[in-house]
């Protein structure tokens, strides 16, 4: 069974593993709340954790750890790590310029932090994060939260 972080809102969630690359939604597992999941919904994609570069996490992996981060269960967590886990929150959604806030967290402290920026008349990043699994991460929340956005129903208010 998924185990699922208490959150309360969407616009500050629960957090991501770090060495997760997402690259496609994962509509197989039926967490509750998926608004609400760290990177705005399940998604599915592989590890670039040392070692496991090629490793495509099973659907028990994605559910409780991968999407969710603090995966000390995971054995494919590195021993020697900078970062437990990423959250990210929309800080802004502006004239069309959305902003973007990430914390990179280590024990549960945030370490690195920023803003990302992204023009949506545009359809382009302004500003993009130097580590591609960031970046990543932060496009598959973009891509949550436009869509909802644009379709509020789609995700009912809880
Ligand atoms: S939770 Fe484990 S398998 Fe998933 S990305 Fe992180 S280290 Fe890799």
């Amino acid at each position: 069974m998924a185990i699922i972080h208490s959150v309360h809102a969407d616009t500050m969630t629960s957090v991501a593993c770090p060495y997760f690359m997402p690259t496609a939604r994962f509509e197989a597992i039926g967490w509750p709340h998926r608004a609400r999941l760290p990177l705005g919904d399940g998604w599915q994609g592989h590890c670039t954790a040392p070692g496991h570069e090629s490793l495509v996490p099973g659907p028990e992996e994605l559910a409780n750890f991968c999407n969710l981060g603090y995966a000390r269960g995971c054995p494919h967590l590195p021993q020697e790590r900078v970062w437990d886990a990423v959250r990210f929150s929309i800080a802004r959604d502006k004239e069309n310029l959305v902003t973007i806030l990430y914390v990179c967290e280590r024990d549960y402290r945030p370490g690195q932090h920023g803003t990302l920026e992204y023009d949506c008349s545009l359809a382009r990043w302004c500003t993009a994060h130097p580590d591609p699994r960031i970046q990543k991460m932060a496009a598959c929340y973009l891509e949550c939260y436009l869509l909802r956005r644009e379709k509020p129903a789609l995700e009912p208010a809880t």
